[in-house]
């Protein structure tokens, strides 16, 4: 079934002065899916994922997610955004555990599971994106595309149904953001999680999605939905 259901939503901020940040937006997403949406700035792709993610109401239409009306507590959700957003007294392995302590359904078993089988996952997970024995260190000591890496680890930590993505790669060197590309393919391909992500990046949209949606502004909608065309590793 369908992940996401936006139905003719639209979302509009301000008083006197009115921005209709989206307008008459549908965009139907389908379990699995790896979907990228495009566009210039201010066409409304933050506004999609918040929408998404439950932290902004529309003001008109509806969004269900995962046939529910929104409610990030229930959905499993996974975000990344374009800065690392790691809590700097925490260290890596405590930042990356958190959603562990938040999400259920792990919040519940938390202190009476053996910590150290997290510890374990968290190491797992860090290993994956070439942080491998940094659990200790705070984010401080970590270069910006380390920091992204963990931040990735975060996002994917409670094995997230759906990943959102907030140009996770936008700030990193051409080298670093390739290599997460793959990481992030080798991940879909393994778990197959729903993944909306919204990216400046065409060759990244390509690389990665298999669906893309174009956008433009004032007033922001979709203008274009389409598949790849072309070869990319599938199951
Ligand atoms: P994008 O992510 O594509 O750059 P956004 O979704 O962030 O675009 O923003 C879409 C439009 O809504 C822009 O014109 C932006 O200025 C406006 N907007 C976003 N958030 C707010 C807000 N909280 N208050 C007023 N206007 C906003
Ligand atoms: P499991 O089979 O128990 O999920 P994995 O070694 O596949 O063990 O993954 C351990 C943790 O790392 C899981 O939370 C998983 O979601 C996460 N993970 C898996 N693949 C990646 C990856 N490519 N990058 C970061 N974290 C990952």
């Amino acid at each position: 079934g369908n992940v996401i259901d936006l139905e003719k939503v639209r979302v509009t901020f301000g008083g006197k002065n009115k921005v209709t940040a989206l307008s008459e937006t549908s965009l139907r997403i389908s379990h699995g899916e790896f979907v990228a949406l495009v566009g210039p700035s201010g066409c409304g792709k933050s506004t999609i994922l918040k929408l998404v993610a439950g932290t902004l109401a529309a003001t008109e239409g509806n969004v269900f997610v995962a046939g529910r009306e929104v409610d990030a507590e229930s959905a499993r959700i996974g975000m990344a955004f374009q800065n690392p957003t790691l809590l700097p007294w925490l260290n890596v392995r405590d930042n990356v555990m958190m959603p562990l302590k938040i999400v259920p359904p792990f919040k519940k078993e938390f202190s009476r599971k053996k910590r150290g089988e997290y510890r374990d996952r968290v190491e797992a997970s860090l290993a994956r994106v070439g942080l491998a024995g940094f659990g200790d260190k705070f984010p401080w000591q970590l270069s910006g595309g380390m920091q992204q890496r963990a931040s990735l680890c975060r996002a994917l930590i409670h094995d997230p149904t759906l990943l959102l993505l907030d140009e996770p790669f936008g700030a990193l060197d051409q080298f670093t953001r390739e290599e997460l590309w793959e990481i992030m393919q080798q991940l879909w391909i393994e778990k197959r999680p729903t993944v909306l992500l919204v990216t400046h990046d065409l060759k990244e949209a390509a690389y990665l999605a298999g669906r893309i949606c174009v956008m433009q502004a004032r007033p922001g909608r979709i203008v274009d939905d389409s598949e790849v065309p072309f070869a990319r590793p599938r199951t």
